[in-house]
């Protein structure tokens, strides 16, 4: 899927979702900044939450993995791994990370147990970023080989509504959390 933006010279620039939050070059010499991956698709008239909204309403009902076979080899089983998709990044704001994380290390010297009784960190959504955290069918014997996001992919495509969301975010990063 291609995009475009207006430059000022009146000149409109095909883009791709890959330049979205970049700039790119026009001939006329401008610098033309090309806005975020959601608002290029609504611009595009692509509805930009339709499958974030269908996949949030299937979370809540737990209709999700929605499928009793495994995503990598198609057997029945009733294992199950959770995948992150960070769709879009946001300004991640390091300073106060990296003070979390010198606290909690200065914690871990003095009481080194007490760190376990944090809390895991949560996902949010911060800025543009819009994260998904789901359930993929996947047996005992398949999970071990899923570490590489690409297998973690072609695995989620499995589901319908996980390739929607996918589809609408092809810069989305996906990783395994257990
Ligand atoms: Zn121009
Ligand atoms: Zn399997």
């Amino acid at each position: 899927m291609s995009y475009t933006v207006a430059c000022d010279c009146g000149k409109s620039l095909p883009v791709a979702a890959t330049d979205a939050g970049a700039s790119v070059p026009c001939d006329c010499g401008r610098a033309v900044e090309v806005p975020p991956l959601h608002r290029l698709r609504a611009a595009a008239g692509e509805g930009p939450l339709s499958a974030g909204v269908q996949l949030r309403t299937m979370l809540l009902r737990g209709d999700l993995p929605g499928t009793d076979v495994c995503a990598v080899c198609g057997r029945k089983s009733d294992g199950l791994v959770r995948v992150v998709i960070h769709c879009e990044r946001a300004v991640v704001k390091t300073g106060a990370d990296r003070a979390d994380q010198i606290g909690c290390l200065l914690l871990g010297l003095l009481f080194g147990w007490l760190v376990l009784l944090r809390p895991p960190r949560e996902y949010r959504v911060l800025g543009e970023d819009v994260v998904f955290t789901v359930p993929l069918r996947v047996c005992d014997r398949c999970a071990p080989d899923l570490d590489h996001p690409n297998d973690l992919r072609d695995a989620l495509r499995t589901v319908p509504v996980y390739t929607a969301l996918l589809h609408k975010y092809p810069v989305a990063r996906v990783a395994r959390v257990g």
